[in-house]
């Protein structure tokens, strides 16, 4: 059974005279004619939302904290949307992690709403259109709808601004998609080292791969993809002899400047000067599920 989508536009404060920053304007979502968070909890991404359009994301935030975090409003649990040639679907869970919404007749813990993908097109063209006609009535003001939105008043127009974030949005997306699809359960592997004084650490698998492809972790190119997919990571596959075999052929320098300290650890054990060591020392390895800590 297909859900009907609308948005409510919250209407903008009277315009007063010689104002001319953004308006802040909210936008809900109503699902089968109800809202689905009638507290005004969350903040509701909709700059995300009509700039995805019908484009498969996950994870994504629908729901999130004003600021764009959604962690900071007790959201861990990340939703998706889910596009076919003729549905778009959301997927939102509402458990503990996730986001309190109105459940809908027969919902469980994950709430899927699946919408005629024209349908839904359609609506968010008509939603632009409205978003525009209160920029109007307000003489020309643009209006602001993004979470943490700089609102300097040097916002371009509506759809300008729509379609910037269209392609930010899809190069994200499209390379979160690759990176389940090529690494999969390898996103959560970590090669441990234990160096000879004590100290462990770890470097998790997708980067060493690509640190071995020697590619820019933030703008890999075709040739770097292609060969993370058909040579590095069925290698890793392979086993730990053969990950360690791989992390042995870059520099122990340029190796350890990208591990993180594991959390298993001891405290005091510190790698120090022995960062800088000519040679690799004598390390032993082995392959673990993330536990990575961050320095302070
Ligand atoms: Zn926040």
């Amino acid at each position: 059974m297909l859900h009907k989508l609308s948005f409510h536009v919250e209407p903008a404060a009277a315009a007063v005279p010689g104002e001319t920053e953004p308006l802040s304007v909210a936008v809900h979502p109503l699902v089968n004619g109800q809202r689905l968070d009638p507290s005004g909890r969350y903040f509701f991404d909709v700059g995300l939302v009509l700039a995805l359009r019908a484009h498969n994301a996950a994870p994504v935030d629908f729901f999130t904290c004003s600021c764009g975090v959604a962690g900071c409003i007790g959201i861990y649990e990340p939703s998706e949307l889910r596009a076919t040639a003729d549905t778009v679907s959301w997927l939102i869970p509402t458990g503990k992690h996730g986001v309190e919404l109105v459940r809908l007749p027969g919902a469980g813990p994950l709430l899927q709403f699946t919408f005629d993908r024209s349908e839904y097109e359609l609506v968010l063209d008509d939603l632009v259109r409205q978003l525009e006609r209160v920029s109007s009535s307000h003489g020309g003001r643009g209006v602001d709808i993004w979470a943490c939105s700089e609102g300097d008043g040097s916002l371009p127009s509506l759809g300008a601004r729509i379609a910037e974030e269209r392609e930010r949005a899809v190069a994200f997306y499209d390379r979160e998609a690759w990176r389940r699809q090529v690494f999969g359960d390898l996103l959560f592997s970590e090669l441990e080292f234990t160096h000879p004084n004590g100290y462990i650490g770890c470097l998790p698998l997708e980067n060493l791969a690509y640190m071995l492809s020697s590619a820019d972790h933030f703008h890999l190119s075709e040739t770097a993809m292609a060969h993370i997919e058909s040579v590095i990571v069925p290698s890793f596959r392979m086993g730990i002899e053969r990950v360690t075999e791989m992390a042995r052929t870059l520099a122990w320098t340029a190796f350890v400047h990208q591990a993180f300290r594991s959390e298993r650890s001891p405290v005091g054990h510190a790698l120090g000067h022995l960062k800088s060591a000519p040679e690799w020392p004598a390390v032993s390895f082995a392959l673990v599920s993330d536990s990575r800590t961050f320095a302070p």
